[in-house]
Order: structure tokens, then C-alpha cells, then sequence
């Protein structure tokens, strides 16, 4: 089971691979960029060429490459709404210049515009992204925790968005546990778990799933929270994980640990502690 963390690419992309490896992952994911600004340069030649040798030359399969904070898939406004889905294309192609298969994009905010508008502008979004850049480089759509006007906190929404999707090999999910959890899905229990597995399948498809983000959440069930926690310390709990990982579609997936670093736990002991729930 591919097992990692969110590593930062300070210095130069390549170095990435470095700390991923350092730290005992066997997957990983990263920013292309800074992740809190609207600009970016271009992808420098060596660089990328850097971290694909490097890539090439590991142990580690199936990295992510998460889109930066700021866009939003579902605006209703104009601008931002060209900017996101430029930065979503930019990033499939980043992702295939670097041989990463997978973009994680935050399915947004209709703000108050209701789900099926923001769907609708999701997919389209989707659709212009996935033309522009005719590539491989595959888009996870990850589960939203349920915030107030947010697209994607449901199976259904996901589904839709899929549904509208022309390029539909390219479109994927990325399964994000606090969200899932906060969104109302329980998996901190064994019924709970079967019950989302059932449900994960019947209306996605789990062959659609292509990848996890491993937290757990500081947020009750159903809280529509968006709060990370320390694998096990949270509502979920090592029971849900463990109940949740054992299935077998799960074993093949790249795991990514979005947890925090605090005086209870670090990443080593995040990615510790997964790997004990997971043997
Ligand atoms: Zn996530
Ligand atoms: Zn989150």
C-alpha cells in the first residue's frame, strides 16, 4: 500500500522526491507552486527533468499533484472563474511534464448559486481544462466536507460532475477521509464503512477511485468541518481506518497524509502510525 505526505518542493522541485523518500514515504504529493497566489512561472527545463530521474530512480508510485487554494471550480463570478480553470489546465499539464498521473482539484463553491449551478460549471470547467491539455495527466475530484455552499460533499454531486465529463477516462476521484466523515459518511464504524463502500460503489464506482487522503477529523460526523487530525485521534479513530483500509480496493491506492504537525505527532509518526493500521 503507497503510503505518504504532503512534502514541499522549497528549493527546487526535484527536491520533493528527496524528502518524500527521506521521510519513509512510498507515495507523496506536492504544489507545483506556491499554492496561495493567483501567479506562477513556468516549470523550469532542468528542473523537471531533475525530478523525473529522480522519480524514475525510487521506490515511490503515484504521486499527486494537488491544485493551488485559490481557484474555485464552481464561482458564479466571471473572473476567477477564467482564472481556475486556466490554473486547472496549467496544472495538467505541469503534472504531465513532471510524470504525475494525478491533479486532486477541490470541487468549490457555488456560492449561493445552489448545487446543480455549481455542477454545471464544474463539469464545463472540466471539459475546458481536459481539452486544452491533451494529455494523460488525469483529474481526482476530492470529496468536500460539507461546508456551507460547497459542490462535491456527496457521492450524487461527484457523480453528475463525472456524468458531464467528455474525456470521462480522465476524470477521477480523490477520497479524502475528514471529508467524507465531516460530509456525513461514517466511517469510523464497521457498518458505517461497509455501508459508504457499498454506496462509494454503487454510485461513483470504486474502480473510479484512484486515490485517498488519509486524515482524520476533529470534527463530529456530519459537522461539515474541515479539520484535520492526527491519524487515530480523531472522530474516526483507528478502528474506522483500520476497517476502511482492509478493504481490498483500497490496498493499491496512493495514501497521502494531510494531518498536522504538532507536539502530539509529526509526519514520520503519521505515516508510522498508517502503516501499523494498514499491515
Ligand atoms: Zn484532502
Ligand atoms: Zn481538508
Amino acid at each position: 500500500m503507497p503510503i505518504g505526505i504532503h512534502v514541499s518542493i522549497s528549493g527546487s522541485i526535484d527536491k520533493a522526491v528527496d524528502r518524500a523518500k527521506e521521510l519513509g514515504c512510498t507515495t507523496f504529493q506536492i504544489f507545483t507552486r506556491n499554492p496561495r497566489g493567483w501567479k506562477f512561472s513556468d516549470l523550469k527545463e532542468e528542473d523537471t527533468k531533475n525530478f523525473r530521474k529522480k522519480l524514475a530512480s525510487s521506490d515511490l508510485v503515484s504521486p499527486l499533484d494537488h491544485m493551488p487554494y485559490l481557484p474555485n471550480l464552481a464561482t458564479p463570478e466571471g473572473q476567477i472563474y477564467k482564472q481556475s480553470v486556466h490554473i486547472l489546465t496549467a496544472e495538467l499539464k505541469r503534472s504531465a511534464a513532471l510524470g504525475i498521473p494525478y491533479v486532486v482539484a477541490h470541487v468549490g463553491s457555488h456560492k449561493g448559486k445552489g448545487i446543480a449551478y455549481g455542477i454545471k460549471r464544474v463539469t464545463d470547467a472540466c471539459n475546458m481544462a481536459l481539452k486544452e491539455a491533451d494529455n494523460n495527466s488525469m483529474i481526482l475530484l476530492e470529496i468536500t466536507a460539507g461546508t456551507k455552499n460547497s459542490v462535491g460533499s456527496t457521492f450524487e454531486h461527484l457523480r453528475q460532475i463525472i456524468d458531464g465529463i467528455r474525456a470521462n477516462s480522465r476524470v477521477g476521484v480523490c477520497f479524502d477521509t475528514c471529508h467524507a466523515f465531516a460530509a456525513g459518511y461514517d466511517i469510523s464504524r464497521k457498518e458505517g464503512v461497509q455501508r459508504t463502500i457499498k454506496l462509494l460503489d454503487e454510485i461513483i464506482g470504486l474502480e473510479r477511485v484512484n486515490a485517498v487522503h488519509a486524515n482524520d477529523s476533529k470534527g463530529p460526523l456530519g459537522s461539515g468541518l474541515d479539520r484535520h487530525e492526527h491519524i487515530g485521534l480523531g472522530y474516526i479513530g483507528e478502528k474506522g481506518f483500520r476497517e476502511l483500509f482492509s478493504h481490498k480496493h483500497f490496498k493499491d491506492l496512493p495514501m497521502v497524509l494531510e494531518t498536522p504537525i504538532d507536539g502530539r505527532r509529526d509526519d514520520v509518526g503519521n505515516i508510522k502510525k498508517l502503516k501499523q493500521i494498514c499491515s
